[in-house]
């Protein structure tokens, strides 16, 4: 069960949204869609859905398009939660899971599952409008894996939520990768996506602007960060090529340094000049490669 995207595109009118994005989400992995603000990736998911046919390239689940009849596979939390604010989550519930074929007791055991897990199970006669937003978006979540789906969607799903809820969301989404299921999610918080994705995509105006595993990403991305400490002053650091930055500590310095042979001469000169109490040297964060790839790239 592999989801296979093949040089897709999708074009309003003269503007292309999705300009020839190529990806592989393999059964059991968990993949991050990146991207600023309007680079394409709801537009992307839309499309692995079928809600939306491509312009150009394809995108299959398992050798097949999916569709309205294969909706039983999918689960898709959508960026514009959609629940009904009148019914009960147990109604709200019962209905999304009917759509998907499942039968009522089925969704009724799944249900107190799910609730249990997230620590509430009064909510089952509650109104959805009588719930907080963040509280919503749990219920919304559970509408999306009630059914068990092979490949979950989700699309920003950890916006809104507290830290405790925004954890236990992750909990939940791991389990569920253990047991198999075929995650792909876009954040635009950097933190979650290391946390949580091997592998990723990021999109700028609807093209890749860097794919791949996130820890070879991190290892061949060059720049890195040394932190330093030593009592005595580093200004001399700054003549050794290849240092691009220095910024004093109390107790030493950062420098940002463009690959690991300069952070190994950094290191020789400073053991030179006298007793290294601190080196460190770190891969860049996912932030600081997210702001260089992408910038502050917006369409607003
Ligand atoms: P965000 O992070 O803000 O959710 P996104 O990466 O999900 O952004 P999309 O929603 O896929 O971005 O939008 C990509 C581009 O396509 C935007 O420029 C948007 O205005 C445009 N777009 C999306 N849907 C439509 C549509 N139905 N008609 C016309 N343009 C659209």
């Amino acid at each position: 069960m592999t989801l296979v995207i093949n040089e897709v595109q999708k074009q309003f009118g003269n503007h292309k949204a999705v300009d020839g994005v190529t990806l592989t989400v393999e059964k059991g992995e968990m993949f991050g869609m990146l991207g600023a603000n309007g680079a394409g990736k709801t537009t992307t998911f839309r499309m692995i859905l079928g809600l939306l046919d491509p312009t150009g390239g394809s995108v299959t689940w398992n050798g097949e398009r999916l569709s309205y009849k294969r909706t039983h596979l999918v689960g898709y939390l959508p960026e514009e939660r959609g629940l009904y604010p009148k019914l009960t989550v147990k109604d709200q519930l019962i209905y999304l899971g009917r759509l998907k074929g499942m039968r009522k007791n089925e969704i009724l055991t799944a249900m107190r599952e799910w609730l249990e897990r997230f620590s509430v199970p009064e909510y089952e006669n509650q109104k959805i409008e009588e719930l907080s937003k963040g509280n919503q978006q749990k219920i919304q979540f559970i509408a999306a894996v009630l059914h068990r789906p092979e490949l979950l969607i989700l699309d920003e799903p950890f916006s809104g939520l507290d830290p405790v809820n925004s954890d236990m969301l992750k909990e939940a989404v791991r389990s569920l990768k253990q047991e198999g299921t075929t995650i792909v999610f876009s954040s635009h918080e950097m933190a979650n996506v290391e946390a949580l994705c091997e592998d990723l995509i990021m999109l700028k105006r609807g093209k890749a602007v860097l794919q791949g595993n996130l820890k070879e990403i991190k290892r061949s991305y060059g720049i890195k960060s040394v932190k330093v400490r030593a009592d005595y002053e580093l200004d001399f650091l700054r003549s050794i090529s290849g240092v691009t930055e220095l910024q004093k500590t109390q107790d030493g310095g950062i420098l940002q340094v463009e690959d690991a042979e300069v952070a190994k001469a950094v290191f020789a000169a400073l053991s030179e000049k006298g007793y290294v109490q601190k080196f460190e040297v770190d891969e860049p964060s996912l932030h600081e490669i997210f702001i260089d790839k992408v910038g502050g790239d917006g369409d607003e």
